[in-house]
């Protein structure tokens, strides 16, 4: 799947350090230096405090898929569909939350709570952009309740799947 097809962010001074980070596979946000608050989307002001003195922080953690939706809409001519985009937290990191496309599962598969790698590829204009990769479930991660086998139950994702 590509995910060129789309329009190119609008880059401001704001964002700049973001976008500069994404091309280097790096998912970078806002840390207040006054209270400490993380923000993203980065908008160059503390969304706690209003303080300016703000610094980029990178996430290197893996997420947690907080909510989802699935685009069966061909937007675009060259929009492949369906895919799903998740809304990530990190343990780490909260109050931030980072949007982007689940890949390494078909979309019916994605779920909320399940982990996720950061990951980035290519997008529209040249800009890499974040997305996220489903992971394989590591020791100590919840296991979803109930261990008895069900239908309805997400399946767990395949290592080495498309991409
Ligand atoms: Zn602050």
């Amino acid at each position: 799947m590509d995910a060129t097809t789309g329009i190119p962010p609008g880059v401001t001074e704001e964002t700049e350090p973001f976008w500069a980070a994404a091309k280097e596979g790096r998912l970078v946000v806002e840390r207040c230096s006054s209270c400490g608050a993380e923000s993203f989307p980065p908008r160059g002001m503390c969304r706690c405090c209003r303080a300016r003195a703000m610094v980029p922080v990178e996430i290197t953690s893996r997420g947690h898929v907080y909510s989802l939706t699935v685009n069966y809409q061909r937007w675009l001519p060259d929009l492949e569909v369906p895919y799903a985009i998740v809304l990530v937290e990190f343990p780490d990191h909260p109050g931030v939350r980072v949007a982007g496309r689940l890949r390494g599962c078909p979309p019916e598969e994605a779920a909320i709570g399940m982990a996720v790698e950061i990951g980035f590829e290519p997008g529209p204009g040249g800009f890499a952009i974040p997305s996220f990769v489903a992971a394989v479930p590591a020791r100590g991660d919840a296991a979803p309740p109930g261990d008895t086998p069900d239908p309805h139950d997400p399946k767990p994702p395949r290592p080495g799947g498309p991409a």
